[in-house]
């Protein structure tokens, strides 16, 4: 029997077995992709992880990450604003970091299972496509949707989406001729694109749209055509730019309501736990983050050191107190995103307002969490 499976190798489940197996437990990580692969993600992060991955054994510098200082915001209604990013962040695909964290969790002794997937929980086990695996603890690290949070019935899985909160993401690679240390914003009608330098010399475009745009426009390239073609910067960006991909990364049903912790005998951390308006360019960070905190207060479990009911209570509160606010805060901010005539009028009143401008990025960014 392992001490800890986890489920999912994103950034959260990888962090975490990397810890889990240095403190000296026996750890099992299910992933159902093989690495490397695309995913969906504006690949932009915030700098508060980066002493923290390079203890986790990515080196941003040397896997030739971009460094971010400038940023720029357009809105369809004509607004525009530009700005240094004082905290800065670092442009890498996920193709490289996850893969570059499983090599690190493989060579730290985690028994990393890519090409697996979970299709259920017992309390001590896990039903995979590779057979019943046993452990004394879970972690599920599944990111923000998944089978397993349906065969859990988790509640955000149940509550019907109310159409607001209905969203799909698309992703992929460009090349361009933009500046590699600017990351740029776009509004369109009912969403937002981000396009930013990751190594290689490619650019990552990620973009946040409500279902029924691509449910109205039937594909892809009709929907950007329509409905991101009203802002004119990323107009001229999709025509002038060519894709990398053959086919763009796109994930449905995305929602932001709180989430549970964990319960019984699983815990949850990264986007399993709470996913942030990704505006705010720090789920990456906070999948890391909350994956630091878990893993301390799974250590203290292992080794009976506080029931699993104060892990759960530790855990909780920890969460809430790094990312309750930041949290509240991008929300808020994506739904002003989502108001044209509001947003419009907050572009226009930051560029008179400097201040104001940087009090919003600040809002959204966090401080360094590791010290090594
Ligand atoms: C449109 C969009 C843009 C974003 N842009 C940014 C950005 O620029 N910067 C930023 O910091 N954050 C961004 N984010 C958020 C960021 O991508 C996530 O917060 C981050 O990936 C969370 O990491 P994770 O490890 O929790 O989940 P994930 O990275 O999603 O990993 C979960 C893993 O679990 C695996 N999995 C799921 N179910 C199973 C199963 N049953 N069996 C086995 N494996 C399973 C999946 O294959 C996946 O690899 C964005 C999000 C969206 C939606």
């Amino acid at each position: 029997m392992h001490d800890v499976a986890i489920i999912g190798g994103g950034l959260a489940g990888l962090a975490l077995s990397i810890e889990l197996s240095r403190k000296g437990h026996d750890v099992v990580l299910i992933e159902k992709h093989r690495y490397p692969f695309h995913k969906v993600c504006g690949e932009y992060i915030s700098k508060e992880s980066e002493a923290y991955l390079k203890w986790l054994g990515a080196d941003l510098e040397k896997l030739g990450a971009k460094r971010i200082h400038q940023f720029r915001l357009t809105h369809y209604l004509g607004s525009e604003v530009r700005s240094a990013l004082p905290l800065g962040g670092i442009g890498i695909s996920r193709f490289t970091l996850d893969a570059t964290l499983a090599e690190e969790a493989k060579r730290g002794g985690v028994a990393v299972m890519d090409g697996t997937r979970v299709n259920g929980t017992k309390e001590n086990a896990l039903e995979t496509t590779a057979g019943s695996i046993e452990a004394k603890l879970i972690i599920g690290a599944h990111g923000k949707r998944s089978n397993i949070d349906k065969t859990l019935n988790r509640p955000f899985i149940e509550a019907k989406a109310k159409g607001r909160d209905h969203f799909v993401g698309v992703k992929y690679h460009l090349k361009t001729d933009l500046p590699d240390d600017l990351i740029e914003l776009h509004v369109f009608p009912d969403g937002y694109a981000g396009i930013s330098a990751v190594e290689d010399g490619r650019y990552c475009l990620c973009y946040l749209t409500k279902a029924h745009h691509l449910e109205q426009n039937g594909a892809i390239q009709a929907m950007e055509k329509q409905v991101l073609g009203k802002n004119p910067a990323l107009a001229s960006y999709l025509d002038r730019f060519p894709s990398l991909y053959e086919r763009p990364e796109a994930i449905a049903q995305i929602n932001f309501q709180n989430k549970e912790k964990g319960r019984d005998n699983i815990f949850f951390a990264g986007d399993a736990a709470g996913l942030i308006a990704p505006l705010s360019g720090n789920g990456m960070s906070m999948a890391l983050h909350s994956a630091h905190l878990l893993s301390k207060e799974i250590d203290l479990l292992l080794h009976q050191k506080q029931t699993k009911e104060a892990t759960l209570n530790h855990y909780d509160a920890a969460w809430h107190k790094a990312f309750g606010h930041r949290f509240k805060s991008a929300r808020f901010l994506q739904e002003v995103f989502f108001r044209p005539t509001a947003m419009n009028w907050l572009m226009k009143t930051a560029n008179f307002f400097p201040p104001l401008k940087h009090r919003i990025i600040k809002q959204t960014h966090g401080e360094a969490f590791f010290e090594g």
